[in-house]
């Protein structure tokens, strides 16, 4: 019996892309082949249930962008050996990276959706650096070869060139567009076709692949497999591990081609549960006693009640339900009565949990992004942050009787990481921080649905805002004495500064080389 625990069994991942690049038909088509739904379209079926409950998932729908991360749990048994899959989802629109970069900290590997005709695009690039700032390995699944497309070759150089990655062909397309025919396993020299069927080929000289592919096709063919053997870098599990290189797998998530091999290369090659980065020491998951931390938090899920629930990583030890859990932050003890599995089709009391797990906590907003929970000891997960804004507006209420209600919901929101507010040292109106515009739309949708909240916002005389520390506290007072009018707190009461422009922010930084200004604050 494996009485370890370190689970060699589970995959905690995410998959990133740019928009349309086929993210959402892929996670629908791995929890179909992982055997977690029996039909496609239930993933968006799902979705419609839940985005009729409430206005502001309608900006959603109306466009066809998923604005909320969830986590899908599913299991795959093969020869009596069960592996437990938990897809951590990100939304795809470039507002919500902040959300996403998030999530990324809860994964132990991702897997790079590239669109066979577009190659590496903008947001693929971003959330990829975010990958790498913490080594997290990237499986590349090419899309989209049902369609024409750049040349495999170009794909590959694009890849490694752009993300400076050994990148390594295993499964090679047989044409592309009109003229796909199947997928080559370059290792196992098995050609996968369309519908499931597998044929073995003795080698790239086997005789089939001239009935496969007629014409003379079979002679280039050949001569592309013996170059995308040989002249790339060969599949070595610690070097993809380290985050150094990138298997590709070519496929089609729409026609499912290749969906079956990426599901077998995640669970043969992803990482199990890796250790987290804390201090005052790293977590490894073979650890006896519990720790984890809060990567999202959800409020208002079940409309009936005004509960949040907090997404919790677990890291190391065996969770079990009705457990206590120290919040670091705050020193306050939670009991965890009602833990929560996302399964695919359902969700779950979580009665045990082990490392690389993801629990939803009910709670009613103790729990916050960035929470480090353990069974007592004094550690704080890193790594977790928030970003500067790159929109400031203030907030205009309809009715001023409602102050009470529109600062409850900030805080809500603000919570929940969808928007932060700031509070400034001078004056009374509050401050909205977003990275992306949509984030405003969605933010007075919901101010309406969920709280009955009429509220607007106006230009504020700021663009960007920054984050203050300095090694002596006296500097950093004079330099807030000096700048009052552009201070604000944000809700933990850290200092931040707002500048009008970049062309400011430059200004004033440059000239208080004693401060730092920083985009990111990691909380605690
Ligand atoms: P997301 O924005 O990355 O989640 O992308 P979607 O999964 O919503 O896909 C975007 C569009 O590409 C949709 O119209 C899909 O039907 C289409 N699509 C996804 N995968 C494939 C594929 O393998 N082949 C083709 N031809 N279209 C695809």
């Amino acid at each position: 019996m494996n009485t370890s625990l370190a689970r060699p069994d589970r995959r905690t991942f995410a998959i990133i892309s740019h928009p349309d690049a086929g993210k959402t038909t892929l996670t629908e088509k791995l929890l179909l082949h992982g055997g977690a739904i029996h039909a496609a379209g239930e993933v968006k079926a799902r979705g419609q249930n839940r985005r009729a409950r409430s206005d502001w998932m309608k900006i959603e729908q109306q466009r066809g962008i998923s604005v909320t991360s969830s986590v899908m749990t599913f299991e795959r048994t093969q020869g009596g050996h069960t592996t437990t899959f938990n897809l951590l989802d990100t939304p795809g629109h470039e507002d919500f990276s902040e959300d996403t970069y998030r999530t990324l900290t809860a994964v132990d590997s991702a897997v790079m959706v590239i669109d066979a005709a577009r190659g590496i695009e903008a947001q693929t690039r971003k959330l990829f650096e975010v990958c790498r700032l913490r080594d997290v390995p990237i499986m590349t699944f090419v899309n989209k070869v049902d369609r024409e497309g750049l040349s495999p070759f170009a794909l590959l150089d694009e890849i490694a060139d752009k993300l400076a990655l050994d990148v390594c062909p295993m499964v090679w397309p047989m044409g592309m567009g009109n003229e796909f025919v199947g997928l080559y396993d370059l290792t196992t020299h098995q050609v996968l076709l369309p519908g499931g069927e597998t044929r073995q080929m003795s080698g790239f000289d086997d005789p089939q692949l001239d009935v496969l592919l007629p014409n003379g096709r079979a002679a280039a063919f050949r001569e592309e497999a013996e170059l995308a053997s040989a002249g790339y870098a060969a599949f070595d599990v610690d070097s993809y591990r380290a985050g150094n290189l990138t298997p590709v797998y070519f496929g089609s998530a729409l026609r499912e081609f290749g969906v079956d091999a990426l599901i077998d290369a995640l669970e043969a090659h992803a990482p199990p549960p890796r250790p987290q980065p804390a201090t005052p020491r790293a977590v490894t998951p073979d650890e006896p006693t519990v720790a984890g931390f809060v990567f999202k938090v959800q409020a208002n899920m079940d409309p009936q009640h005004r509960d949040r629930v907090a997404f919790m990583r677990l890291c190391s030890g065996k969770f079990k339900r009705g457990m206590k859990l120290k919040q670091i932050s705050t020193g306050k003890v939670i009991a965890v009565h009602s833990p929560i599995f996302f399964f695919a089709r359902e969700r779950e009391l979580a009665e045990e949990a082990w490392p690389g797990d993801i629990i939803g906590i009910p709670n009613h907003g103790a729990l916050r992004v960035g929470d480090t929970l353990t069974e007592g000891e004094a550690i704080t997960f890193t790594g977790i942050p928030n970003f500067a804004p790159e929109i400031l507006r203030r907030v205009k209420l309809g009715d001023p009787t409602k102050t009470k209600q529109l600062r409850n919901a900030l805080n809500d929101m603000a919570e929940e990481g969808v928007t932060q507010i700031f509070r400034p040292l001078i004056g009374s109106n509050w401050i909205v921080g977003v990275v992306g515009q949509l984030q405003l739309e969605v933010l007075i949708s919901r101010l309406q649905a969920e709280y009955k909240v009429d509220a607007g916002f106006e230009p504020s005389p700021w663009e960007t805002a920054r984050w203050l520390s300095a090694d002596d506290p006296a500097k950093l007072e004079a330099f807030m004495a000096d700048h009052r009018a552009a201070m604000a707190e944000d809700r933990d009461g850290a200092p931040v500064y707002m500048a009008r422009d970049a062309w400011e922010l430059n200004y004033t930084s440059q000239r208080n080389p004693d401060i730092r200004f920083t985009a990111t604050r990691e909380r605690h």
